[in-house]
């Protein structure tokens, strides 16, 4: 489990394949041969996992069996078997430095839950390995690790498998211990030894392939004699599919293998070079394959680029693709046409992504698209640095300014490092790191949800099982308290009003935020007291009330009477129910690549996400509207059933990609027009939604948009709004109907323009008349006259008219103006066109902007200026009066 990175040869030199097996097959082989060993074959997790706050995306095959390990809840097998997408967000820089290294790569693995043991463990992959039954390889080409004090290990690979002990290395517990290190430094926990595998290819730089993790300690305190064994011991291995299928296919590099190589091919295609391992273009064709295949399965799974989190990495991805390919001198988006040739590679383990082809080609176009924009206006900028780091001696760019384009314009700083080494010049990376560790700001759940949620006690309660759900048939019940938790900590009891807690009862009818539709609220009642929640939110299938105590007291174990907040759970149930049949609108609409991407179900309020490339028309939006009121007074019957998942997806019932689904699923029908997989709460037919409006159809991120619905009383609410609203501007512009409102305010606008053009009118006539006067009573330098004036009163657009007019009145005239309003100074300086040889315009009134901290200018017979101090106003059209008749004088 290290993260050491080894160095590799970067050639693809074939060495004597053996089999060429694909890597379909391989991936088969494996699960095949540990359900022959009594594993059960489960399906891979999602890759954006959305129920585990510790990472951003699946890591490795065992997180999905995190419970198990744990000794937490049900478990209905004690073996299991898996192909897992992962994702290593650690590994984004060695993408392309080793050749064996991706972010998105899969991981088959094996696991036993207090079943089979290092033994069986270590046979068992030797067997896969060499048996010419499955990979057939050679044995003398095999090496191992060993943690240090592992001797049975050790033992087990050299009596009984009988390896050569030169084939045996002993490593320390930062390299052979899961997690690595923990032995000394912690944390406290399940954890054990390790064995890693090695081929050794001809060239001689041999590659790990597998880890077989050995969970077989629980860590107590600090050492020594802090490792107690395990009255149940696990086993968690991971073997890496490409690398092996690059041992297969006789390849040193995994790039070269049959579901990479033609990314890469196809990367060079497109952007008219050909994919060479060891030409320049190789290393970055072969990250631009790896980052669109991760993004390509994370969007997938409804994951978008975005400005934090796993969007963040999404985003980043892409756009260190889409660098990569301008570096090569790309200028327009490219990567989404790497899409479907992805989609055909993976077509046998993952036929779904076909399905959303379309839409994450989109997704991904738009965000290249963005960069790109970015990208021109950062090279700018960035051009612009290096001019002032070389005027002032410097050779690097200071890590702020690194940040600067990085965070604001979006320019990122692999692009700046590498455009900077091209010029020559260095950046300041550490003080980088230092700006960008400043700027991560906090984000996640609301602070309460934090404290109460937090895992230490939760893992505790789930140890007990989980929370019975009664919400489908009832609002009210009967329960009893089975933990409190507060302030991070289980409590017996409690008393304290005011502080927000979180109870869980052995069942209740509050319903847990998931699957969009928001957690109930209501109160829990005690003999003495009450507690009003606020929140419902799951862990697992533990519920969470999460509320204060209004009154009283509470304590472990006593019985109380749960009683959802009945009006709002309606509420929900119409906006639930609405959902459903908005997708199927949608769906009937826009066509089948209309995806749903997210929901948020309110009450009486609900919001869809859906994949999209374009805004709605004003007809699509009225149909949805239609279609979906249509069925609503069809009343159609609403029911629900729990079945076998492979029994719901044979019927078509619709799924979420990303959401992670268990074994018997509950499906949704509403008539014989939606069937989707579902657990939240519905009306028992579509009738009793009453009415549905469509109040916003937006952008929410490139390729999806969101469509905002009110249903019920809210919607009726909102229309009568909108209607008294109507009535207001009716009186307002004195309409006795909505009818006539257009006319009548036609017929202000109408008024409104004429008035306008008089009052212009009578302003250039005033004008005309203050110029006449200014004019007039001028001071004359020879027989030039030369006005200075000051008019606050004047709009701004008024002050060049005035200069304008002046300069029509008199003859020949030197003419400066100027005004100060709202903080703001404005100058204006003008000549008769007589003038032009003895002063310019231009030269007056920068003379007189410098006092007031400005500057401007123009032509030589009219030129304008602004300044930031007008209390200096008077003192600089002293200053231009001295500089025209200055000029004017000699
Ligand atoms: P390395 O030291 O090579 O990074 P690791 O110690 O991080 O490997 P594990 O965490 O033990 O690897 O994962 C189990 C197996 O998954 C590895 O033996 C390897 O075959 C595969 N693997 C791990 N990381 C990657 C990756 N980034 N790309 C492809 N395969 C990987
Ligand atoms: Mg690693």
């Amino acid at each position: 489990m290290n993260l050491h990175a080894r160095t590799f040869p970067q050639s693809p030199c074939r060495h004597g394949s053996r089999s060429n097996m694909k890597t379909d097959e391989l991936r088969e082989k494996y699960l095949d041969f540990f359900v022959g060993k009594g594993c059960l074959r489960r399906p891979s997790d999602v890759l954006v996992p959305k129920d585990d706050p510790t990472v951003l995306f699946t890591p490795a095959g065992m997180n999905q069996f995190k419970n198990q390990f744990l000794g937490i809840g049900p478990l209905d097998f004690t073996k299991a078997t898996t192909c897992q997408k992962c994702l290593r967000t650690g590994d984004i820089s060695n993408v392309g430095v080793t050749s064996y290294h991706h972010t998105f790569f899969e991981m088959l693995g094996n696991f036993s839950f207090g079943d089979y043991f290092k033994r069986e463990a270590i046979h068992w992959a030797w067997e896969f390995l060499t048996d010419k039954k499955w990979l057939g390889l050679e044995p003398s080409r095999l090496t191992v690790t060993a943690y240090l004090d592992d001797d049975e290990a050790v033992g087990i690979w050299q009596n009984e498998i009988g390896l050569d002990p030169k084939q045996i290395t002993r490593e320390d517990e930062y390299e052979n211990f899961w997690p690595a290190g923990s032995p000394t430094n912690g944390p406290d926990g399940v954890c054990g030894p390790c064995s890693e595998i090695y081929y050794t290819p001809p060239s001689g730089k041999k590659v790990e392939i597998w880890n077989l993790v050995f969970t077989q300690f629980n860590r107590v305190g600090d050492p020594p004699n802090n490792l107690r064994p395990l009255p149940k011991k696990n086993i968690d291995t991971g073997m890496g599919l490409e690398r092996t299928a690059a041992v297969m296919q006789g390849f040193e590099s995994n790039y070269e293998i049959d579901i990479l190589r033609p990314l890469c091919d196809r990367g060079g295609e497109i952007l008219g070079v050909k994919y060479d391992f060891a030409s320049p273009v190789g290393r970055p064709l072969r990250r631009i394959a790896d980052h669109v295949r991760a993004c390509t399965f994370a969007i997938h799974e409804g994951c978008v680029p975005g400005p934090e989190k796993e969007n963040y990495i999404i985003r980043l991805l892409l756009r260190r693709a889409s660098m990569e390919g301008f570096l090569l001198g790309k200028r327009e988006p490219f990567l989404s046409q790497l899409v479907p040739m992805i989609a055909e590679v993976m077509r046998k383990p993952y036929p779904e992504l076909h399905q959303t082809i379309e839409a994450v080609s989109h997704v991904i176009e738009s965000e290249e698209k963005q960069f790109l924009g970015v990208v021109e206006r950062g090279l700018t900028k960035f051009r612009k640095l290096v001019d002032q780091a070389r005027s002032a001696n410097r050779t690097s760019l200071s890590g702020d300014e690194a940040f600067d384009l990085h965070q604001t314009d979006g320019f990122l700083i692999e692009l700046t490092e590498t455009l900077a080494a091209q010029e020559g010049v260095s950046v300041d990376m550490a003080r980088f790191k230092e700006c960008r560790e400043e700027a991560k700001k906090a984000s996640g759940r609301g602070a309460f949800a934090d404290s109460v949620m937090s895992e230490g006690p939760i893992d505790a309660l789930k140890k007990s099982g989980g929370t019975e759900f009664l919400g489908y048939e009832a609002i009210e019940s009967k329960a009893s308290i089975r933990g409190i938790i507060a302030d991070k900590k289980l409590a017996e009891s409690y008393s304290s009003p005011l502080v927000t807690i979180g109870i869980v009862l052995d069942k209740t009818p509050f319903y847990g935020e998931s699957g969009g539709q928001v957690g109930d609220t209501g109160t829990i009642r005690t003999a003495s007291g009450e507690f009003t929640v606020y929140d419902t939110q799951k862990d697992g299938e533990l519920f969470v009330h999460i509320g204060q105590l209004k009154t009283g007291s509470l304590k472990v174990g006593e019985e109380v009477t749960a009683s959802v907040d009945a009006s709002r759970r309606a509420a929900i149930r119409r906006a639930h129910s609405a959902t459903h049949i908005l997708h199927h609108a949608l769906r009937t609409t826009l066509g089948e690549n209309a995806t749903q991407r997210g929901s948020k179900v309110e009450g009486d309020q609900l919001r869809f996400d859906f994949a999209h490339p374009r805004s709605l028309t004003n007809e699509e939006l009225i149909s949805i509207e239609d279609q979906i009121n249509q069925l609503i007074a069809e009343g159609a019957p609403i029911n629900t059933r729990v079945m076998p998942i492979n029994e719901a997806k044979k019927l078509g019932a619709m799924a979420l990609f990303g959401e992670k689904y268990p074994d018997f699923v509950r499906v949704v029908e509403m008539g014989d027009f939606s069937r989707e997989f579902c657990g939240g709460t519905h009306l028992s037919n579509t009738g009793q939604v009453g009415i549905c409006r469509v109040v916003k159809d937006e952008l929410v991120a490139a390729g999806v948009r969101r469509i905002s619905c009110f249903t019920g009383p809210k919607a009726i609410a909102r229309m009568r709004e909108s209607e008294n609203l109507l009535r207001e501007v009716g009186m307002l512009v004195k309409a006795t109907t909505a009818e006539e409102l257009p006319r009548k305010v036609a017929a202000l606008q109408d008024e409104l323009r004429v008035a306008k053009k008089e009052l212009s009118q009578y302003a250039s006539q005033s004008l005309a008349g203050m110029a006449a006067k200014l004019v007039n009573d001028a001071p004359m330098v020879g027989n030039i006259k030369v006005i200075v004036h000051r008019a606050d009163e004047l709009a701004r657009e008024q002050l060049k008219e005035l200069v304008d007019q002046i300069r029509a009145q008199a003859g020949s005239a030197a003419v400066l103006v100027g005004q100060a309003v709202d903080g703001k100074v404005s100058l204006i300086a003008g000549a008769t066109k007589d003038l032009a040889q003895r002063f310019s315009a231009s030269d007056a009134v920068k003379a007189a902007a410098k006092l007031v901290g400005g500057g401007g200018g123009g032509r030589a017979e009219l030129a304008e200026a602004g300044g930031k101090i007008p209390e200096k106003l008077d003192e600089a059209l002293q200053e231009g009066l001295a500089f025209l008749k200055n000029k004017l004088g000699g």
